[in-house]
């Protein structure tokens, strides 16, 4: 069976217990070209999932979160220098923020401009969708219910993904740790995918606490690395498409250049 490892990060970060500078990202993606793993966007991901297209001998996706100045620099050029592009997953509320106010230098602005996201779709990187304001959407399926104020945000980031990159976006990230059942309805209208984060073994769904892998229908026991089961980390064929996995570099799980070798070798197992 294909096994898709999938990799996931805010951009550079240098502080907190896993700092990713773009020294450290190039280590692990050196480890991926080394492997001959290819890099896919959603496309391709929907074109195999749903109409049993070809993928690459060896895929590996590359999602990125957050619309952060590192990714279409540091980020791009390290992806950039192995032959790779990321997938971009936008919550337009910090970019509305920057054009709200005179801009900032270039030393001191943390945000990408709407040009510099242009730059990144122009490399090949694909864009999908990630609210507005990025709110917590186990505790927003408690307050609202209907489910109103989660559409209002999907609607409005979809209308300035449009209206500044051209693009409608088609996949969608869920917001941090959470998920809830009232998301996945409305993201399912809109969307062909939806992607969670691992960063250990615990979700947020529905107003609980509850495994990853109980969300995602893995068996098995969660692992002594503080993940989810090794199935649980992989998109497969079997993977539900509105919870499909990706693995946070900057936790213990993946961030050692042996735990991400492991992890992508983990791929070519069948
Ligand atoms: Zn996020």
């Amino acid at each position: 069976m294909v096994r898709i490892p999938i990799t996931m990060c805010h951009g550079i970060r240098h502080d907190g217990d896993y700092p990713l500078t773009a020294d450290h990202l190039d280590r692990l993606v050196k480890i991926a070209a080394e492997l001959n793993f290819e890099s896919i966007n959603y496309d391709q991901l929907f074109q195999w999932f749903q109409e049993g297209e070809e993928l690459p001998h060896r895929p590996i996706m590359f999602d990125f979160d957050h619309p952060v100045k590192s990714m279409r620099y540091e980020i791009h050029d390290v992806l950039n220098k192995y032959g790779y592009a990321g997938n971009l997953f936008v919550n337009t509320g910090p970019v509305d923020e920057l054009y709200a106010k005179p801009m900032p230098s270039d030393l001191v602005r943390e945000t990408m401009t709407w040009d510099e996201m242009g730059q990144l779709i122009e490399s090949g990187w694909h864009i999908g969708a990630h609210t507005v304001t990025h709110p917590n959407l186990s505790e927003l399926s408690l307050e609202d219910a209907s489910g109103e104020k989660l559409r209002a945000e999907l609607e409005r980031c979809d209308e300035t993904l449009k209206k500044h990159l051209g693009i409608t976006p088609k996949d969608f990230a869920f917001t941090g740790t959470s998920w809830s059942s009232i998301a996945e309805r409305e993201v399912s209208k809109r969307y062909r995918f939806g992607r969670l984060w691992i960063v250990g073994t615990e979700y947020q769904v529905d107003g609980k606490r509850t495994r990853y892998a109980d969300l995602v229908g893995v068996d098995g026991p969660d692992e002594a690395d503080g993940g989810p089961p090794i199935a649980a980390r992989y998109i497969t064929k079997d993977s539900p498409p509105y919870r499909l996995p990706s693995m946070e570099i900057q936790r213990s799980l993946i961030y050692d250049t042996d735990a991400f070798r492991r992890y992508l070798e983990g791929a070519l197992k069948t």
